[in-house]
């Protein structure tokens, strides 16, 4: 089906091509929207290319927050310096998304605005205490992942950058999928003046904390304070790569080892 492509210079002009359309769709990185579009998955009449808006690129530090525009590639997160030098946990996170291709062009706010329950970022989104800055408003992570490939996006609405509190300490751990790199399972874990978050991705519909590690880690920040809690698996994933229970067992195991990894 053809489409009319449009690639705006600034973020005004394209909030104004997504609210003249109604079957408008942004294109950051294209790394999942480009296959749903050859797969007649999502049929747009526009597509509004973000790649041109210099105000979504680039990295900020102020007041104790790494603010990251939106259109900052995998890649580009994982070699930047204030990045790998505030939170280093998020650059390693980016640099083991997908392949060198998937990195080269995937961006941090498609990502985020995917909600895929198999992505990494949500689980730093959510595990860091980010919040998703739009050009309308400022969103928590705590309200801003709904269900799978949903958010609290309203339409017409475009993530500009995300801001992410300098942590203490944080770590996060993988199980990936061989063959794309996704999330099997995968927990972030983050201990700051704020307390304890844990965030798992992976394993359900949609990224969630984990309260009751959580809780145990805030009396003891040790992996043995995880060994007497049993994960449940009910209403997590099942699929080829691995049944529920398995991936409740591999979120207690990654959980263990990114405090392990936070500790260090
Ligand atoms: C082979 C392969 C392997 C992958 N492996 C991994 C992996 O290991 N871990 C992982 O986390 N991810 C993985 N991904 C996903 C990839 O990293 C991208 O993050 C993801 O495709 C979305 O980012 P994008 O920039 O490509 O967004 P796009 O595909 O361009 O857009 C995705 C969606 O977000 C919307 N959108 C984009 N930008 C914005 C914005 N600024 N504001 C509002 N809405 C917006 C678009 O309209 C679209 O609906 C993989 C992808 C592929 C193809």
């Amino acid at each position: 089906m053809p489409f009319d492509y449009y690639r705006p210079a600034t973020l005004p002009e394209a909030e104004k091509l997504l609210v003249a359309n109604d079957d408008s769709t942004l294109l950051a990185g294209g790394m999942t929207l480009l296959p749903t579009l050859k797969m007649r998955l999502a049929q747009p009449s526009v597509l509004i290319d973000l790649g041109s808006i210099k105000s979504l690129a680039g990295v900020r530090e102020q007041d104790g927050y790494v603010e990251i525009g939106a259109m900052m590639t995998h890649g580009e997160v994982a070699g930047h310096p204030i990045i790998r030098e505030k939170i280093p946990a998020l650059a390693l996170l980016a640099g083991n998304i997908g392949d060198p291709q998937v990195r080269n062009r995937g961006t941090l706010g498609g990502s985020v605005a995917n909600s895929d329950p198999a992505a990494d970022y949500p689980a730093a989104v959510l595990g860091l205490n980010a919040i998703i800055v739009t050009q309308k408003r400022e969103i928590v992570a705590d309200e801003f992942f709904l269900e799978m490939f949903e958010t609290a996006l309203e339409p017409a609405e475009i993530i500009t950058a995300i801001r992410f509190p300098v942590a203490g300490s944080a770590a996060y751990e993988k199980f990936a999928n061989p063959a794309s790199g996704y999330a099997i399972a995968g927990v972030m874990v983050v201990r700051s003046s704020g307390g304890i978050r844990v965030a798992v991705t992976g394993v359900a519909s949609c990224v969630f904390r984990q309260q009751e590690m959580e809780a145990a880690l805030d009396k003891n920040f040790a992996p043995a304070a995880l060994v007497d809690i049993a994960v449940s698996s009910a209403g997590f994933n099942s699929d080829m790569h691995a049944s529920p229970e398995y991936r409740a067992d591999l979120v207690k195991v990654l959980a263990q080892r990114a405090v392990v990894a936070a500790q260090g």
